[in-house]
């Protein structure tokens, strides 16, 4: 889940759900016979005012970048191959000029990206990386000017479309699996790279802890050797949602678990413990509905392009007629986790909630959420960061996992 902060730029379009994609605003070619070492962003500042605001960011040596646009909301995404970012802490929050916000972090393994936020219609006027200097570091230059928004649509659809995604394939066709092949767990860790999910007050990420929670748990499904189990990612990179959901269908997942942890300031002593969440297209309840658009959120934070409002559509129609036995699957799935953990004191409800999360879109996969616990409850907190907490954790969701194995394979032999 996100801070609710970031979401208010982005409700309005998820009703509109337009997204396009431009071209590259510059190219620049890479200097010749380049180091292997990847190239370090040391610092970053905003300047200018409202007629012109220009983002710098220093670097230990030239890159090759590739700016381009996005909207809905408006935001300036640049690659670069392999940069380390290692810039003070805290960057990113000012606000000056068109920007609103940026962060940066890795994209994809050798793919790094800054995401920068702009508060309305915009035209990159200039990006370029100037050489190093004297006792002046290498420095990557993005200015940004205000155009309306005619303007701003005509320059995008003009130069339609790059890659905006992390660089995987479309899914391959499902191979059958062999009658006695082990029963395929896909893990979710959410977020990663340069989306850190939430944060605690203490600093704590979402990404940090879903990681190492899905790495214990992943080791406890492989000891019982029934089990085939899949990360969507195993380090600190960034996977978009749609290719969450593609990589469990790729490997003909019996199950499908994202792993999340929650952020509610509001009433950060009430709200602790687990919540588990299935698809659905009318969200359960509101909390549900707020946190599915926060999930959501992930991709535009890392600068991802966002289906079309068709291909939505197509979605839906898609799940209505696929997807029901997929959803009960997920429902007895979801309530399997809830009797483990209820009665050990870690669910925050043992109601079932659901809404409209994206990473649970595959038909033909049982996918269920699960966030195991508030990064706004110190007490949580520190439960979350505890590996006694997370064996403790992941054995009653191995024992979820088994159930549900269980009452399918009993079903199947009536
Ligand atoms: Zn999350």
């Amino acid at each position: 889940m996100r801070h609710p902060r970031a979401l208010k730029t982005i409700m309005p379009a998820w009703a509109a759900a337009l997204m396009l994609a431009a071209g590259p605003a510059f190219l620049m070619a890479p200097p010749a016979a380049a180091e292997s070492k990847p190239a370090v962003a040391k610092d970053a500042r905003l300047a200018g005012d409202r007629e012109r605001t220009r983002f710098i960011a220093d670097l230990s040596k030239k890159v090759e970048v590739h700016a381009f646009a996005l909207g809905n909301p408006y935001r300036v995404i640049i690659d670069a191959p392999d940069v380390s970012f290692q810039m003070p802490a805290g960057l990113g929050k000012e606000t000056r000029g068109l920007v609103t916000a940026y962060r940066y972090g890795l994209f994809a393994p050798g793919k790094s990206r800054i995401v920068i936020d702009v508060s309305g219609p915009f035209l990159i006027d200039k990006a370029f990386v100037l050489e190093p200097r004297d006792d002046q570091p290498a420095r990557l230059v993005i200015d940004l000017v205000p155009t309306d928004e005619k303007t701003f649509l005509a320059k995008l659809q003009e130069s339609k479309p790059q890659d905006t995604s992390a660089g995987s394939a479309p899914p391959l066709p499902s191979p059958s699996p062999s009658p006695d092949a082990k029963l395929v767990v896909v893990l979710d860790p959410g977020h990663g790279g340069i989306d850190p999910g939430t944060k605690s007050a203490s600093g704590t990420t979402e990404k940090e802890v879903v990681l190492a929670f899905a790495k214990i748990l992943k080791t406890k499904l492989e000891a019982g050797g029934r089990y085939e189990v899949h990360m969507t990612r195993e380090d600190d990179t960034f996977l978009p949602l749609r290719e969450r959901v593609a990589f469990a269908q790729k490997r003909v997942a019996g199950l499908f678990l994202s792993i999340h942890a929650d952020y509610f300031p509001d009433k950060p002593e009430i709200a602790r413990g687990a919540t588990v969440y299935t698809l659905s297209e009318e969200a359960s309840d509101q909390e549900a509905k707020d946190l599915a658009a926060k999930e959501n959120f992930s991709d535009v934070i890392a600068g991802v392009e966002l289906p079309s409002d068709s291909d939505e559509v197509l979605a839906n129609i898609l799940i209505d007629l696929t997807q029901r036995e997929t959803q009960n699957r997920s429902v007895v799935f979801a309530r399997s986790i809830v009797g483990e953990l209820a009665g050990k004191g870690s669910l925050h409800t043992r109601r079932l909630r659901s809404a409209g999360f994206r990473v649970l879109k595959a038909p033909d996969v049982p996918s269920v959420l699960l966030e195991l616990g508030f990064l706004s409850n110190p007490e949580d907190e520190k439960r979350l960061v505890s590996d006694p907490w997370r064996e403790r954790m992941a054995g009653s969701v191995v024992k979820a996992i088994d159930g549900y194995f269980a009452k399918r394979l009993a079903r199947n032999r009536l």
